[in-house]
């Protein structure tokens, strides 16, 4: 096995150990370290009662009837859930692309004020690699300052980058570190940049979401169900279009639990900015 899945299968072995065994401490301290934010300042000022982060990825899903993401959203608004909606402007992986900024989908975004951040531009891989990778720094730089040009007039925009696929290397993050609050990381990014808990580089915030955290609503509830602590505040990654096959059955459990237990971006972004000069608990 190549190391890259390797490291990718270890974090899947430690959230199916720790759901197996409800007694491994240790397991669950390495699991913390890897998945939350270790700096104790940040936690001083936030209410401990809202310590969860979501994201939700892949917005348009042109192969998704617009009504399934409607109903999604309705059920986060039933249980006051706060979450980042991560865009692509240009979606090409799953359906053809749009005129977005003058579609139903950017209206219905802006009508609802669901905060969003960058989910790549067209979404598109060739041969497993993710077309963040296969761009190339200055064209990266081109397209982001033209998409921040277009986007930073909407008050619910968030300068976050999410890497379509979790596909992310140093470089990468280096130069989306220059444009954005945040670039968020998740499985994938195990292998490609390295093993490493939320933190801050270059003045950016890394905030990746590891197995455990990061996929279906079930196996997050599942995952959650056998914690018994959270130790810091814990960036969770939801994909609305993999929660439509048992009628959210699972999305309204999980939802149910997170009900007034999260944060909005834009009040995190602002509690980041002021503890930007703090070093690792
Ligand atoms: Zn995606």
């Amino acid at each position: 096995m190549e190391i890259n899945r390797f490291l990718c299968q270890i974090n899947k072995h430690i959230v199916r150990t720790q759901v197996k065994n409800k007694k491994s401490k240790k397991i669950t301290i390495v699991l913390d370290r890897l998945t939350s934010f270790p700096w104790k300042g940040l936690y001083t000022k936030l209410n401990p009662e809202r310590k969860f982060i979501i994201r939700v990825d892949d917005y348009p899903r042109l192969d998704h009837k617009f009504d399934n993401f409607k109903r999604f959203h309705l059920l986060t608004k039933k249980y006051k859930i706060d979450y980042l909606l991560c865009v692509t402007p240009f979606e090409k992986f799953y359906g053809r692309e749009i005129d977005f900024l003058n579609s139903e989908y950017f209206d219905f975004l802006l009508k609802e004020h669901i905060e969003f951040g960058l989910h790549g531009f067209t979404h598109q891989r060739r041969k497993d690699k993710s077309e963040l990778l296969l761009m190339g720094i200055q064209k990266l730089r081109k397209r982001v300052l033209k998409i921040l040009n277009m986007f930073s007039e909407y008050s619910n925009f968030r300068k976050v980058f999410i890497p379509p696929f979790n596909q992310i290397d140093y470089d990468t993050f280096i130069e989306l570190s220059r444009h954005f609050e945040i670039v968020t990381g998740g499985p994938e990014s195990l292998y490609l940049f390295g093993a490493y808990p939320p933190m801050i580089l270059n003045g950016c915030a890394y905030m990746p979401s590891y197995y455990g955290f990061y996929g279906r609503s079930e196996r997050i509830n599942e995952f959650l169900k056998n914690r018994t602590y959270f130790n810091n505040l814990m960036p969770i990654t939801l994909h609305w279009a993999w929660e439509c096959k048992d009628n959210y059955e699972n999305l309204n459990n999980l939802l149910k639990n997170f009900s007034r237990k999260t944060r909005t971006w834009k009040n995190f972004i602002e509690t980041l900015t002021d503890h930007k000069h703090l070093k690792r608990a």
